[in-house]
């Protein structure tokens, strides 16, 4: 999505000194800086994009106020909410460090700019697994999707694989195998889908299930022409010939940038308290970056707004000063 708005500034270069870095600018970042900016605090947002997982070409059918509502369409009212009624300083760029000082934090993003604020806030949410095998990178969009809806009409009478046994794998070996003649689905465990899900998937004729085995290899040339596959248990390898592989193995909570000043859960989640503090003093954390249960767009929004009020309290708490009210 091409944020109308919010563009990328000029690097900054020297330090610039805020009350408050909101990092991240999805569902949780956006709701924070409302929240920030009605507060009245001296605040800054920093994001790689505008909209994070929402704009991975979600329908939307569970957000209070909408029978249903395109990711897109969503983060833009959100982001017009934001810009038009309460504009804060804000920067497209990717946070790669952060590093706490005597009192408070430096935030460092790729293209040299850095920032310095008395607090912050986490909203980095979740980023998709990858498989990390030869051939990945460089035939994706050739044959290695990532989204079985929108790319399932590019494989309409081909075999295709689809690699993952949650709900989302399954789901798009459904899909698929309404356009394909087989599909496979190859996944190193047992299915984790519904068990509604996976007894529809048994009851198609054309998919084929590979439990225990690893994609160890894409393979062709200028596409997709097949994948190579390992047995766990007897270590043999051999290939299918597909002509899409649909990888679905999840998304993974990206704490890196404070991994090592907050506690984190051994999912990678940051552990919060309810009021979305952390471990670590001045650092608040929302969204699905967090341990907090439900990986939803309405909790994300909601956890965004606890973060800032949190952050708001514990700024008036260390010093009257640091809070432009
Ligand atoms: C395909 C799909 C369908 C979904 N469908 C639904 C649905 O129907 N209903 C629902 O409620 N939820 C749905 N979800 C889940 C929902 O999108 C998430 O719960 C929600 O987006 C979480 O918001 P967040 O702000 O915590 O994180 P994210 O949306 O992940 O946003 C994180 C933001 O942080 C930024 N960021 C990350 N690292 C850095 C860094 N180092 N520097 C700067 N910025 C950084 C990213 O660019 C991004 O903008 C779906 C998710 C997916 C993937």
């Amino acid at each position: 999505m091409e944020p109308e708005l919010l563009q990328p500034g000029d690097s900054a270069s020297k330090p610039h000194r805020y009350d408050l870095i909101i990092i991240g600018g999805g569902p949780a970042g956006l709701t924070a800086a409302v929240y920030a900016s009605l507060l009245r605090m001296r605040a800054f947002l920093i994001t790689t994009n505008i909209g994070g997982q929402t704009v991975e070409g979600a329908k939307i059918e569970n957000y209070m106020g909408y029978e249903f509502i395109s990711g897109e369409a969503l983060i833009a009212s959100f982001q017009d909410q934001l810009l038009q009624h309460h504009y804060l300083d804000h920067r497209i760029a990717e946070v790669t460090t952060v590093r706490p000082l005597e009192d408070h934090f430096l935030v460092a993003d790729k293209e040299g700019g850095q920032y310095e604020a008395s607090a912050l806030i986490i909203a980095t949410g979740m980023r998709r697994r990858f498989l990390e095998v030869p051939g990945e990178e460089r035939l994706q969009r050739r044959g290695v999707f990532y989204q079985h809806l929108e790319e399932g009409a590019l494989v309409t009478g081909l075999q295709v694989a689809v690699v993952g046994g949650g709900n989302s794998a399954l789901q798009g070996a459904i899909e698929l195998s309404v356009l394909c003649p087989r599909v496979y689905v190859v996944s190193l465990e047992e299915w984790t889908a519904d068990a509604a899900m996976q007894e529809e998937v048994k009851a198609r004729g054309n998919i084929v299930a590979l439990k225990g085995h690893a994609v160890t290899e894409i393979c062709g040339e200028k596409r997709v022409a097949r994948v190579k596959v390992k047995c766990l248990e007897t270590g043999n390898e051999r290939h299918l010939s597909v002509k899409g592989v649909f990888i679905e193995i999840g998304w993974r909570p990206f704490a890196d940038v404070v991994s090592s000043l907050v506690d984190l859960n051994g999912q990678g989640e940051i552990q919060i308290r309810p009021d979305c503090s952390t471990s670590c003093p001045g650092i608040f954390a929302a969204g699905d970056v967090t341990n907090a249960f439900g990986k939803r767009v309405i909790i994300a929004t909601g956890e965004g707004a606890k973060s800032a009020l949190s952050a708001h309290e514990y700024l008036i708490k260390i010093g009257p000063r640091k809070v432009k009210i």
